[in-house]
């Protein structure tokens, strides 16, 4: 059997282990063995990847392929492992916004090498070929720069308001016409600067897609464009005849643009109005209204009320993760249950910054699964509950979300919280969350500020207690 063949079984293999990888992380439970399938799809592509690469340097006698490819795998393989051992929870979001990034450059350069390395192919295959090329730079430039706005979002090195181009909507609907009139033309009348006016189109339009996207709506912005790298990742698998990539590609692809689906149902968007760059979205008057005088608590009195409560929910958000506040929540959710309080967690789909963020910190901290509810299982038990302990939690229990029609989270499902009998915020002042709108609920007759860190205050608490 040649080297070829056996590559060609190997990519297989890590397409299967691709697909069980994606099955074993959608529950907590598989969701290591996932991880697990992953890294070894990975290893074994590599590895099949290398062996071709050898047998072409042995049967050619030119070796810069080789070399190359072995630069980038150790150069890679040291940034990767440096950085995973150093990221915190809270910047993964923003790393992996900028690993999307690498993904649309990579199809923008294979778009182009595509082109100008005039590879030999069957004279009717000649107009796919260009608009693979066309289409590839397309799609990854729209992902590059996308990602790079999102990356600088995410890490708040830019704004998280929208940006608000008079006409965005015909911008966004022209730069589109633009593209499909240069493929065609393309397809017919190979020109350079086609291509250069394309991959200035692409730049230009992936930036101004999410940059017009709002704070609370990044995190679907963030899933779209895992989406948008998966078909940037398949156009250069066509470019390069490599199945596995096409595979791989189309399967990122469509589990992002399912994920964006659901998390746009999970937030009351309109999935065509998020893809579209915030197509259609009025710019919300961010309400400066005037809420009055906000009430404040001591670590003494929130152990008081918690010490004479019969239910207590705990709503935490981005600020216990940057605290680093699980354990000492965890601990003392195990002091009050052994008082006979009732405890549960309202876990918000979008907490934090990453879908699933705040019930891995959760779990790190071993908090028993069963009393970790989502918000539809707990929005309608907050009427019947003591004492709400938001920690660090502000966009995902804003009322105005639910209230008020011009704030630009408006229709956005929200924890209830304000229908408890008290509520405590813990955060460190009266900033605002990360869509940039001030939270009613602080001003709320039922509601208590608890100020500094949440670590700090829950450690408080349980000396307190
Ligand atoms: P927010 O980001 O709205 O607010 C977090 C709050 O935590 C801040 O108001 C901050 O207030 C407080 N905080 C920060 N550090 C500390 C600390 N050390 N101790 C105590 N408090 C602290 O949080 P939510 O989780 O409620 O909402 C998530 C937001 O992020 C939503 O808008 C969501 O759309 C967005 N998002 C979510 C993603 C996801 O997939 N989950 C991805 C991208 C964005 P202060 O500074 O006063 O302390």
């Amino acid at each position: 059997m040649t080297v070829a063949a056996l590559a060609g079984a190997a990519y297989i293999v890590a397409a299967l282990l691709f697909i069980l990888s994606l099955a074993g992380l959608s529950k907590h439970e598989s969701a290591r063995s996932g991880v697990i399938y992953g890294v070894a799809g990975m290893a074994i592509a590599l590895i099949a990847t290398l062996a071709l690469t050898i047998t072409d340097a042995w049967t050619t006698g030119a070796v810069v392929g080789l070399t190359l490819l072995l630069t980038a795998l150790v150069i890679g393989a040291a940034i990767g492992l440096w950085r995973a051992r150093v990221v915190a929870m809270t910047g993964m979001p923003e790393l992996i916004a900028l690993l999307h990034s690498f993904v649309g450059l990579a199809a923008v350069l294979v778009g182009w090498n595509g082109h100008l390395a005039h590879p030999v192919i069957a004279p009717q295959l000649v107009g796919i070929h260009n608009a693979e090329v066309f289409i590839g730079i397309f799609i990854g430039g729209v992902t590059f720069t996308g990602s790079i706005v999102a990356y600088l979002k995410l890490s708040a090195k830019m704004s998280s308001a929208p940006l608000m181009l008079p006409g965005k909507n015909a911008l966004n609907i022209g730069a589109l016409i633009a593209f499909i009139a240069l493929t065609v033309w393309f397809v017919n009348d190979q020109q350079l600067w086609l291509l250069i006016a394309v991959t200035v189109l692409a730049f230009v339009l992936g930036w101004h897609l999410v940059a017009s996207i709002g704070g609370g709506d990044m995190p679907v912005v963030v899933s779209m464009l895992n989406s948008y790298s998966g078909w940037a990742a398949a156009a250069a698998g066509f470019l390069l005849n490599n199945d596995l990539l096409i595979v791989t590609g189309a399967l990122v692809g469509s589990s992002g643009a399912y994920l964006s689906y659901v998390m746009c149902k999970a937030m009351n968007r309109s999935f065509l109005s998020v893809i579209a760059g915030g197509f259609g979205i009025v710019a919300a008057t961010s309400s400066d209204a005037e809420y009055g005088e906000h009430r404040e608590i001591t670590a003494e009195g929130a152990a008081e009320l918690l010490a004479s409560a019969t239910s207590v929910v705990i709503t935490p958000g981005y600020g216990m993760a940057v605290a680093q506040a699980q354990y000492p929540v965890a601990d003392l959710v195990r002091r009050l249950r052994d008082r006979g309080v009732d405890v549960r967690f309202g876990i918000h789909p979008v907490a934090g910054r990453l879908p699933g963020h705040m019930n891995v910190l959760l779990a790190e901290a071993k908090v028993p699964y069963d009393i970790v509810l989502s918000m539809d299982e707990i929005n309608d038990d907050f009427a019947a509950t003591s004492v709400v302990l938001v920690i660090g939690a502000n966009d995902t229990v804003n009322p105005a979300a639910a209230e008020d029609p011009g704030s630009p989270i408006a229709g956005m499902p929200v924890l209830h919280v304000w229908d408890a009998e008290n509520v405590i915020v813990f955060k460190r002042s009266m900033a605002a969350g990360y869509a940039g709108v001030q939270n009613p609920l602080f001003f709320r007759e039922n509601a208590s500020m608890l100020f500094g860190d949440a670590k700090d205050r829950v450690e408080d608490i349980i000396q307190a207690l």
